[in-house]
């Protein structure tokens, strides 16, 4: 577990505020038509003329700037040209490289209108991400925050998936520990000021189960369900929870 320094923060806040810029842009940019393609050359363009380099392109092999994750993909979906359609939901997580630090967060969208029960997913799985965070506590355990998105999952009738969870980052996209979107509470590490997490819930309508194309990367549900995913980077500080990249709520 890497401890980071007040300044490394600030670089990591950097990072942060370029991945939020894309991922603002974004929202204003799906409507039904556009390809997850088209999404992707915007959001690489972005990145790079605000200095920072797309962290996902060539990540093990990964192809993209950007993974989209159109409604059974829980993650790690692959854009292309299929046009997005009305009623449709997409998870567009993005990564930055900035001055060496990384920033990772993602948002799940509805392209033009949805129905209830998907707006409901993307609802109860912001909720979760927010909830989780609350956690995020000097001398908090690591496992509160997976105890307290998977209570709020599973009491709206949802899934959380095991095979993904979130990480500490840093100088590295992925750095230890990894932070679970479920578990009973009050275990694992103690959380301490300038420890960084990446917290991600990703919730199923249905069964958590997960199985992945040969693609190798895009992991659908395995029952075909609609699936949500919703991520920010937060910094432990003696004050709380600090979102990266965002202004704090007035
Ligand atoms: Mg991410
Ligand atoms: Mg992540």
């Amino acid at each position: 577990m890497v401890l980071k320094t007040d300044g490394e923060i600030e670089l990591m806040d950097a990072a942060n505020r370029i991945v939020q810029e894309v991922l603002s842009a974004i929202g204003d940019r799906i409507e039904p038509g556009i390809t997850t393609r088209d999404l992707d050359a915007f959001a690489e363009a972005t990145i790079r003329r605000a200095g920072g380099v797309p962290a996902f392109l060539n990540y093990k092999g990964f192809p993209a700037t950007l993974c989209t994750s159109v409604n059974d993909v829980i993650v790690h979906g692959i854009p292309n040209d299929k046009p997005l359609c009305e009623g449709d939901i997409v998870g567009i997580d993005c990564g930055v490289l900035y001055q060496g630090y990384y920033g990772d967060s993602a948002r799940s969208f509805s392209v033009g209108k949805v129905d209830p029960e998907a707006e409901r997913l993307l609802t109860v799985t912001k909720t979760a991400l927010m909830l989780g965070i609350e956690q995020v506590q000097k001398d908090g355990r690591l496992s509160d925050i997976g105890n307290a998105v998977q209570t709020h999952v599973e009491a709206a009738g949802f899934s959380v998936v095991r095979e993904f969870v979130g990480h500490g980052i840093g100088t590295s996209l992925h750095e230890d520990p990894q932070v679970p979107n479920f578990g009973a509470p009050g275990r694992g590490l103690r959380l301490r000021p300038g420890l960084v997490l990446a917290i991600e819930p990703m919730v199923n309508v249905g069964s958590s189960s997960v199985k992945v194309d040969s693609d190798g990367w895009t992991a659908r549900t395995a029952d075909g369900s609609l699936s949500a995913h919703f991520e920010f980077s937060v910094a432990v500080t003696t004050d709380g929870p600090r979102i990266l990249g965002v202004d704090a709520a007035a």
